[in-house]
Protein backbone atom coordinates (compact mmCIF):
# COMPACT_ATOMS: atom_id res chain seq x y z
CA UNK A 1 0.00 0.00 0.00
CA UNK A 2 2.83 2.36 1.18
CA UNK A 3 4.75 1.62 -2.48
CA UNK A 4 0.99 2.62 -4.28
CA UNK A 5 0.84 5.29 -2.81
CA UNK A 6 4.41 6.34 -3.62
CA UNK A 7 3.91 5.32 -6.95
CA UNK A 8 0.76 7.78 -7.18
CA UNK A 9 2.56 10.77 -5.47
CA UNK A 10 5.49 10.58 -8.47
CA UNK A 11 2.84 9.47 -10.98
CA UNK A 12 0.82 12.66 -10.84
CA UNK A 13 3.58 15.04 -9.23
CA UNK A 14 1.33 15.36 -6.22
CA UNK A 15 4.12 16.94 -3.71
CA UNK A 16 6.72 19.60 -4.04
CA UNK A 17 9.94 19.21 -2.28
CA UNK A 18 9.03 21.04 1.27
CA UNK A 19 4.99 21.35 0.75
CA UNK A 20 3.40 22.17 4.11
CA UNK A 21 0.88 19.02 3.90
CA UNK A 22 -3.18 19.85 5.50
CA UNK A 23 -3.95 16.16 6.25
CA UNK A 24 -7.90 16.10 6.16
CA UNK A 25 -8.41 13.58 8.95
CA UNK A 26 -12.17 12.45 10.29
CA UNK A 27 -11.17 9.61 12.26
CA UNK A 28 -12.28 6.84 9.94
CA UNK A 29 -9.74 4.05 8.41
CA UNK A 30 -8.84 6.10 5.47
CA UNK A 31 -7.98 9.24 6.57
CA UNK A 32 -6.04 7.98 9.62
CA UNK A 33 -4.18 5.60 7.33
CA UNK A 34 -3.68 8.27 4.52
CA UNK A 35 -1.60 10.46 7.66
CA UNK A 36 -0.35 7.14 9.16
CA UNK A 37 1.09 6.78 5.17
CA UNK A 38 2.28 10.45 4.55
CA UNK A 39 3.97 10.84 7.85
CA UNK A 40 6.48 7.92 6.75
CA UNK A 41 6.68 9.35 2.87
CA UNK A 42 6.56 13.31 3.65
CA UNK A 43 10.24 13.72 4.88
CA UNK A 44 12.04 12.77 1.88
CA UNK A 45 10.16 15.28 0.41
CA UNK A 46 11.08 18.00 3.41
CA UNK A 47 7.19 18.11 4.17
CA UNK A 48 5.85 18.48 7.64
CA UNK A 49 2.15 17.56 8.35
CA UNK A 50 -0.55 19.01 10.42
CA UNK A 51 -4.14 17.37 10.72
CA UNK A 52 -6.80 19.04 9.62
CA UNK A 53 -10.75 18.25 11.25
CA UNK A 54 -14.34 19.00 10.88
CA UNK A 55 -16.20 18.69 13.87
CA UNK A 56 -19.84 18.71 12.33
CA UNK A 57 -22.11 18.32 15.37
CA UNK A 58 -23.16 14.87 14.62
CA UNK A 59 -24.01 13.72 18.51
CA UNK A 60 -23.03 9.85 19.19
CA UNK A 61 -20.51 9.73 15.97
CA UNK A 62 -18.19 12.69 15.65
CA UNK A 63 -17.55 12.69 19.59
CA UNK A 64 -15.92 9.05 19.23
CA UNK A 65 -13.82 10.31 16.15
CA UNK A 66 -12.33 13.54 17.71
CA UNK A 67 -11.33 11.41 20.48
CA UNK A 68 -9.37 8.73 18.08
CA UNK A 69 -7.69 11.72 16.00
CA UNK A 70 -6.40 13.80 19.25
CA UNK A 71 -5.04 10.35 20.46
CA UNK A 72 -3.61 9.52 17.21
CA UNK A 73 -2.37 12.79 16.10
CA UNK A 74 -0.64 13.05 19.47
CA UNK A 75 0.92 9.96 19.64
CA UNK A 76 2.42 10.96 15.82
CA UNK A 77 3.34 14.23 17.13
CA UNK A 78 1.28 16.06 14.09
CA UNK A 79 -0.21 19.37 15.51
CA UNK A 80 -4.28 19.02 14.64
CA UNK A 81 -6.41 21.97 13.00
CA UNK A 82 -10.36 21.64 14.39
CA UNK A 83 -13.01 23.56 13.08
CA UNK A 84 -16.65 23.17 13.95
CA UNK A 85 -19.91 23.77 12.20
CA UNK A 86 -21.36 25.34 15.47
CA UNK A 87 -18.09 27.97 15.15
CA UNK A 88 -18.52 28.56 11.45
CA UNK A 89 -21.94 28.32 11.20
CA UNK A 90 -23.95 28.82 14.25
CA UNK A 91 -25.48 25.51 14.48
CA UNK A 92 -24.86 21.97 14.92
CA UNK A 93 -25.24 19.65 11.71
CA UNK A 94 -27.85 17.86 14.13
CA UNK A 95 -29.80 21.02 14.58
CA UNK A 96 -29.54 22.39 10.92
CA UNK A 97 -31.08 18.99 9.21
CA UNK A 98 -33.95 19.15 11.72
CA UNK A 99 -34.78 22.66 9.95
CA UNK A 100 -33.97 21.98 6.25
CA UNK A 101 -36.03 22.88 4.00
CA UNK A 102 -37.13 20.59 1.56
CA UNK A 103 -37.08 18.17 3.64
CA UNK A 104 -35.88 15.49 0.69
CA UNK A 105 -32.47 17.25 0.40
CA UNK A 106 -30.37 14.34 1.85
CA UNK A 107 -28.14 15.99 4.39
CA UNK A 108 -24.74 14.65 2.45
CA UNK A 109 -25.54 16.93 -0.30
CA UNK A 110 -25.89 19.93 2.68
CA UNK A 111 -23.49 18.64 4.79
CA UNK A 112 -20.85 17.96 1.77
CA UNK A 113 -20.69 21.48 0.51
CA UNK A 114 -20.39 23.02 4.13
CA UNK A 115 -17.43 20.37 5.17
CA UNK A 116 -15.43 21.72 2.09
CA UNK A 117 -15.90 25.10 3.31
CA UNK A 118 -14.69 24.02 6.79
CA UNK A 119 -11.86 22.23 5.28
CA UNK A 120 -11.23 25.23 3.49
CA UNK A 121 -10.91 27.31 6.45
CA UNK A 122 -9.02 25.17 8.37
CA UNK A 123 -6.53 24.65 5.45
CA UNK A 124 -6.25 28.59 5.61
CA UNK A 125 -5.37 28.83 9.07
CA UNK A 126 -2.93 26.53 9.03
CA UNK A 127 -1.41 28.22 6.53
CA UNK A 128 -0.79 24.47 4.24
CA UNK A 129 0.41 24.41 0.62
CA UNK A 130 -1.80 21.65 -0.06
CA UNK A 131 -4.68 19.22 1.45
CA UNK A 132 -4.41 15.52 1.31
CA UNK A 133 -7.58 14.23 0.93
CA UNK A 134 -8.40 10.25 1.65
CA UNK A 135 -10.10 9.63 -1.29
CA UNK A 136 -9.63 5.65 -2.49
CA UNK A 137 -10.14 3.93 -5.35
CA UNK A 138 -13.77 2.96 -4.60
CA UNK A 139 -14.67 6.74 -3.81
CA UNK A 140 -13.14 7.38 -6.88
CA UNK A 141 -15.07 5.03 -9.24
CA UNK A 142 -18.27 6.16 -7.34
CA UNK A 143 -18.04 9.19 -8.18
CA UNK A 144 -17.49 8.74 -11.54
CA UNK A 145 -20.63 6.52 -12.04
CA UNK A 146 -22.21 9.42 -9.63
CA UNK A 147 -21.06 12.31 -12.10
CA UNK A 148 -22.25 10.27 -14.59
CA UNK A 149 -25.73 9.86 -13.80
CA UNK A 150 -25.86 13.63 -12.63
CA UNK A 151 -24.47 14.09 -16.10
CA UNK A 152 -22.21 16.77 -14.28
CA UNK A 153 -19.04 17.20 -16.61
CA UNK A 154 -17.28 19.63 -14.28
CA UNK A 155 -16.95 16.90 -11.71
CA UNK A 156 -15.74 14.33 -13.82
CA UNK A 157 -13.19 17.26 -14.46
CA UNK A 158 -12.12 17.29 -10.75
CA UNK A 159 -11.30 13.29 -10.96
CA UNK A 160 -8.08 13.74 -12.61
CA UNK A 161 -5.24 13.12 -10.10
CA UNK A 162 -3.14 15.66 -11.84
CA UNK A 163 -5.03 18.30 -11.64
CA UNK A 164 -5.05 20.00 -8.29
CA UNK A 165 -5.31 23.78 -7.97
CA UNK A 166 -8.68 25.55 -8.03
CA UNK A 167 -8.75 29.15 -9.06
CA UNK A 168 -8.95 31.64 -5.81
CA UNK A 169 -7.48 28.85 -3.52
CA UNK A 170 -4.00 28.91 -1.75
CA UNK A 171 -3.65 25.16 -1.29
CA UNK A 172 -3.71 22.78 -3.63
CA UNK A 173 -5.90 19.47 -3.43
CA UNK A 174 -4.30 15.93 -3.25
CA UNK A 175 -5.89 12.51 -3.09
CA UNK A 176 -2.86 9.89 -2.78
CA UNK A 177 -4.79 6.78 -2.05
CA UNK A 178 -6.57 7.47 -5.25
CA UNK A 179 -5.26 3.93 -6.68
CA UNK A 180 -6.07 1.69 -3.80
CA UNK A 181 -9.02 -0.40 -2.77
CA UNK A 182 -10.72 0.59 -0.13
CA UNK A 183 -10.48 -3.35 1.39
CA UNK A 184 -6.78 -2.67 1.15
CA UNK A 185 -6.78 0.67 2.87
CA UNK A 186 -8.93 -1.11 5.56
CA UNK A 187 -6.11 -4.06 5.90
CA UNK A 188 -3.41 -1.54 6.39
CA UNK A 189 -5.50 -0.24 9.36
CA UNK A 190 -6.23 -3.20 10.89
CA UNK A 191 -2.31 -4.67 10.44
CA UNK A 192 -1.19 -1.56 11.78
CA UNK A 193 -2.93 -1.46 14.63
CA UNK A 194 -4.38 2.28 13.64
CA UNK A 195 -7.49 2.71 15.87
CA UNK A 196 -10.24 3.84 13.67
CA UNK A 197 -13.78 4.74 14.22
CA UNK A 198 -15.69 1.86 13.07
CA UNK A 199 -18.95 3.47 12.96
CA UNK A 200 -20.98 5.08 9.44
CA UNK A 201 -22.00 8.36 9.91
CA UNK A 202 -25.85 7.99 10.86
CA UNK A 203 -26.98 10.46 7.67
CA UNK A 204 -24.99 8.47 5.15
CA UNK A 205 -28.08 5.73 3.93
CA UNK A 206 -29.53 8.85 2.89
CA UNK A 207 -27.25 9.65 -0.18
CA UNK A 208 -26.96 7.87 -3.44
CA UNK A 209 -23.17 6.82 -3.17
CA UNK A 210 -24.98 4.21 -0.59
CA UNK A 211 -26.43 2.18 -3.67
CA UNK A 212 -23.55 3.15 -5.93
CA UNK A 213 -21.13 1.50 -4.20
CA UNK A 214 -23.19 -1.74 -3.39
CA UNK A 215 -23.87 -1.54 -6.94
CA UNK A 216 -19.61 -0.87 -7.41
CA UNK A 217 -19.18 -4.41 -4.97
CA UNK A 218 -21.96 -6.56 -6.62
CA UNK A 219 -19.77 -6.13 -10.03
CA UNK A 220 -16.11 -6.53 -8.35
CA UNK A 221 -17.15 -9.20 -7.08
CA UNK A 222 -17.94 -10.95 -9.88
CA UNK A 223 -15.40 -9.36 -12.08
CA UNK A 224 -12.10 -8.45 -10.29
CA UNK A 225 -10.81 -5.31 -11.60
CA UNK A 226 -13.52 -3.44 -12.62
CA UNK A 227 -13.19 -0.59 -9.85
CA UNK A 228 -9.54 0.24 -11.69
CA UNK A 229 -11.12 -0.10 -14.85
CA UNK A 230 -12.99 2.49 -14.01
CA UNK A 231 -10.66 4.97 -12.87
CA UNK A 232 -8.63 5.00 -15.67
CA UNK A 233 -11.73 5.39 -17.59
CA UNK A 234 -12.69 8.43 -15.73
CA UNK A 235 -9.00 9.97 -16.06
CA UNK A 236 -9.27 9.37 -20.10
CA UNK A 237 -12.61 10.94 -19.91
CA UNK A 238 -11.30 14.13 -17.91
CA UNK A 239 -8.88 14.82 -20.02
CA UNK A 240 -11.05 14.72 -22.82
CA UNK A 241 -13.97 16.97 -22.30
CA UNK A 242 -14.31 19.79 -23.90
CA UNK A 243 -15.42 21.54 -20.79
CA UNK A 244 -15.37 25.63 -21.10
CA UNK A 245 -13.51 27.07 -18.59
CA UNK A 246 -15.27 29.13 -16.18
CA UNK A 247 -14.21 32.58 -14.82
CA UNK A 248 -13.76 32.43 -10.97
CA UNK A 249 -15.28 35.28 -9.11
CA UNK A 250 -16.63 36.00 -5.54
CA UNK A 251 -19.67 35.08 -3.74
CA UNK A 252 -22.04 38.01 -3.40
CA UNK A 253 -22.42 36.84 0.18
CA UNK A 254 -19.79 35.94 1.91
CA UNK A 255 -16.98 36.60 -0.56
CA UNK A 256 -15.25 32.98 -1.00
CA UNK A 257 -14.02 31.98 -4.46
CA UNK A 258 -17.31 30.75 -6.36
CA UNK A 259 -18.00 30.37 -10.42
CA UNK A 260 -21.49 31.89 -9.29
CA UNK A 261 -22.79 34.72 -7.82
CA UNK A 262 -23.82 33.01 -4.62
CA UNK A 263 -21.69 30.12 -3.88
CA UNK A 264 -22.48 26.74 -3.10
CA UNK A 265 -22.16 27.28 1.21
CA UNK A 266 -24.50 30.13 0.99
CA UNK A 267 -26.92 28.41 -1.20
CA UNK A 268 -27.18 25.05 0.91
CA UNK A 269 -27.04 27.19 4.34
CA UNK A 270 -30.26 28.78 2.59
CA UNK A 271 -31.36 25.54 2.04
CA UNK A 272 -31.42 24.69 5.94
CA UNK A 273 -33.67 27.91 6.77
CA UNK A 274 -31.57 28.19 10.15
CA UNK A 275 -34.07 29.24 12.81
CA UNK A 276 -31.77 30.37 15.04
CA UNK A 277 -34.56 31.02 17.86
CA UNK A 278 -35.63 27.37 17.92
S1 LIG B 1 -21.74 10.96 5.57
FE1 LIG B 1 -22.80 12.78 4.79
S2 LIG B 1 -23.80 13.70 6.60
FE2 LIG B 1 -22.25 12.25 7.36
S3 LIG B 1 -20.42 13.50 7.68
FE3 LIG B 1 -20.25 12.65 5.58
S4 LIG B 1 -21.17 14.23 4.25
FE4 LIG B 1 -21.79 14.69 6.38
Amino acid sequence: VVKQVQATVSRYRLLKHGDYIGVAVSGGKDSLTLLHILHQISPPHGSELVALTVDEGIAGYRDEALRLVEAFTARLKIPLVVVSYQELYGFTLDAGLKWRRPRKVSACSICGVLRRRALDVAAERAGVDVVAKAFNLDDMAQSFLMNLLAGDLKRIRWLDPALQKAEGFRARTIKPLVEVYEEEVALYAYLNRIPFQEEDCPYRGESIRSEVRAFLNSLEARHPGIKHILFKTAIKVARNLAVEPVETGRCERCGYPSTQPVCQTCRALTLVEVNRSQ
